[in-house]
C-alpha cells in the first residue's frame, strides 16, 4: 500500500509535501520520495526507510519549485529497492513527468509486454512504470487528455498523482478502489490519500477526487474530465477496517466513526457475557474496542501497551523464541490482566502470528480466560488491489473454520464480525465496496503477476 500527496501553486511545495507525507507514513514505511518542478527543471529525491530519518533540510533545499508530489511505499515482499521507490521521474519530449501511484494494476504485465515489444525499456519492476510510458507516448494535446489516454485500458486499482511540468494531475480508477482527497491552502491546490495529510499542512478539504475522474491544475485553474459514469464502486472496505488513520475521512466517511460502529456491531453479533473487561490490540483496534465496550457495557481497560519505537529495522534478539518479536512490540499490564476473564478486540487476523503470540503473553500475565473478538470477517484470500495481505497459504483463516482458528491461536472463544455486519456498519454501506479478501468475490480476474512482485 502507499500514501500519496501533491501540491501546486505554493512557494513551499516540497516542504509541505514532506509534512503531508509524515501523516501518510502509516500507508508505507519502506521508501519515500518527493519530486518538485521549477522553471523547466524537475528534481526528485527518493530514500529507503522512513521519511523522518532520511529527509532533512539538505534534501528539501534540492527541491525548489511551486509544484511537488510525494509518495510513501509499503511492500513486504520482493522488490524492496530504491529503483522501485516513487515518485517516478523521467524526461520526455514534452518535458518532465513525475508520478506517484497507490494501488495495484491487474493487467500491468500484458501492458508492459506490449510496450517492451515496441522498444520500451523499463527501469523498475513496478506496475506504475507502465503508466509513465503510456503518458510519454501519448500525442494528446492537454496534460489531462494525456493522462486520460494513458489510463484507458488499465485495469485494477489506482489513485494517481502526476506532474507534467508545472501541471499537477490527479486521477482515480473508475471503481474508486483507493481514496484520494482534494483540498486548498493559500490559493494552492492540494491532493492527499487521506484527509489527515490535509490537516497537517493546514489545508481545507474541498472534496474527493471522483471515481473515474481526471483533474488538472495549472496556472489557468482547475479542469476535470469525468470518465466514471455508471461504474460499480469497489471502494476498499479494509481502508475503514485497518488501513487508514482514524483521524481521516476516506470515501467521504469518518474512519474513527466507522471503526467504532464496527466494534458496536461486533458486540451485538458476538457478546462476551461474564467477561470482566475489554481491551484493544493498540493502535489499530482502539476505536473498535471502544465501540465494543459501549455496546456491551463491559469496561474498557488499557491492558496492553505498545512500544512505538519498534521499526522495520528492528533486529530480532538472538534468544528469539516464538514470541520474541511480538514481545518487543506489546506488553500486557499484569496488574489489570491477573485473574481476569478478558475480551481482546483486534481489527483483523491475517497470518495469525501476532495474535497467537499475544494470546500467550496475555495468559502469561495471568488472564484466566481470553475471548477474542475481531472487527472484520475471516480473511480468506489475498488482495490484488494494493494491500499486501500475504499469500493464500499464509492466511490462517483460508483453510480453517472459526473453531480451528480459535484452536490455533489458543483462545477460549473467537468471534469474527460477519460480512453483512461489516458492510452495514461502515459509512455509505452496504453496497459499493470491494470485500474480495473476506468474501472471495473478486471484481476482476487475478493479476498475471502475483501481488508483491510488481506492485505499488
Ligand atoms: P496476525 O495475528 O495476523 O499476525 O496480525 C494481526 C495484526 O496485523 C492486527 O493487529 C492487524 O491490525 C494487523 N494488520 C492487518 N493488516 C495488516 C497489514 O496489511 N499490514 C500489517 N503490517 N499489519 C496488518
Ligand atoms: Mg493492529
Amino acid at each position: 500500500m502507499c500514501g500519496i500527496f501533491g501540491i501546486r501553486g505554493h512557494a513551499n511545495a516540497a516542504a509541505l509535501t514532506q509534512l503531508g507525507l509524515y501523516s501518510l507514513q502509516h500507508r508505507g514505511q519502506e521508501s519515500a520520495g518527493i519530486v518538485a518542478y521549477d522553471n523547466g527543471r524537475a528534481n526528485g529525491i527518493r530514500v529507503m526507510g522512513l521519511l523522518g530519518e532520511s529527509f532533512g533540510p539538505r534534501e528539501l533545499a534540492q527541491l525548489p519549485g511551486r509544484t511537488a508530489l510525494g509518495h510513501t511505499r509499503y511492500s513486504t515482499t520482493g522488490s524492496s529497492t530504491i529503483e522501485n521507490a516513487q515518485p517516478a521521474l523521467v524526461a520526455f519530449r514534452g518535458g518532465h513527468i513525475g508520478l506517484a501511484h497507490n494501488g495495484n494494476l491487474v493487467n500491468a504485465t500484458e501492458l508492459r509486454q506490449d510496450l517492451e515489444a515496441n522498444g520500451s525499456i523499463f527501469s523498475s519492476t513496478m506496475d506504475s512504470e507502465v503508466i509513465v510510458h503510456r503518458l510519454a507516448r501519448s500525442h494528446a494535446t492537454s496534460p489531462e487528455a494525456k493522462l486520460a489516454e494513458a489510463i484507458e485500458g488499465i485495469e485494477g486499482a489506482y489513485s494517481l498523482l502526476v506532474l507534467i511540468n508545472d501541471t499537477l494531475l490527479a486521477a482515480r480508477d473508475r471503481h474508486g478502489w483507493r481514496p484520494l482527497a482534494m483540498g486548498t491552502l493559500d490559493g494552492a491546490t492540494v491532493f492527499a490519500s487521506e484527509t489527515c495529510a490535509l490537516d497537517i499542512v493546514g489545508a481545507t478539504y474541498v472534496r474527493d477526487v471522483k471515481p473515474g475522474e481526471v483533474i488538472a491544475v495549472d496556472a489557468s485553474g482547475i479542469r476535470t474530465i469525468d470518465r466514471g459514469r455508471n461504474n460499480p464502486l469497489h471502494r476498499c472496505v479494509f481502508e475503514y477496517v485497518y488501513f487508514a488513520r482514524p483521524d481521516s475521512r476516506v470515501f467521504g466517511g469518518s474512519v474513527a466513526r466507522a471503526r467504532r460502529a464496527l466494534g458496536r456491531r461486533l458486540a451485538i453479533e458476538h457478546p462476551a457475557p461474564g467477561a470482566d473487561f475489554v481491551f484493544a490490540v493498540p493502535d489499530s483496534a482502539n476505536a473498535a474496542a471502544l465501540g465494543f465496550s459501549e455496546e456491551s457495557g463491559l469496561p474498557l481497560e488499557l491492558a496492553l501497551i505498545r512500544n512505538h519505537y519498534v521499526g522495520r529495522t528492528f533486529i530480532q534478539p538472538t534468544q528469539a523464541g516464538r514470541n520474541a518479536k511480538v514481545k518487543v512490540k506489546y506488553n500486557p499490564v499484569r496488574e489489570i490482566m491477573d485473574g481476569k476473564k478478558v475480551v481482546m478486540v483486534d481489527d483483523s487476523i491475517v497470518r495469525g502470528t501476532t495474535t497467537r503470540g499475544l494470546v500467550s503473553l496475555i495468559r502469561a500475565a495471568g488472564a484466566r480466560e481470553v475471548h477474542m473478538r475481531v472487527s472484520s470477517p475471516p480473511i480468506t484470500g489475498p488482495c490484488y488491489y494494493g494491500i499486501d495481505m500475504a499469500d493464500r497459504a499464509e492466511l490462517i483463516a483460508a483453510q480453517r473454520s472459526v473453531e480451528e482458528v480459535a484452536g490455533e491461536i489458543g483462545v477460549d472463544s473467537l468471534g469474527y464480525l460477519s460480512l453483512e455486519g461489516m458492510l452495514n456498519a461502515v459509512p455509505d454501506g452496504p453496497d459499493g465496496f470491494c470485500h474480495a479478501c473476506f468474501s472471495g468475490q473478486y471484481p476482476t480476474r487475478p493479476p498475471t503477476v502475483p501481488p508483491g512482485k510488481c506492485t505499488e
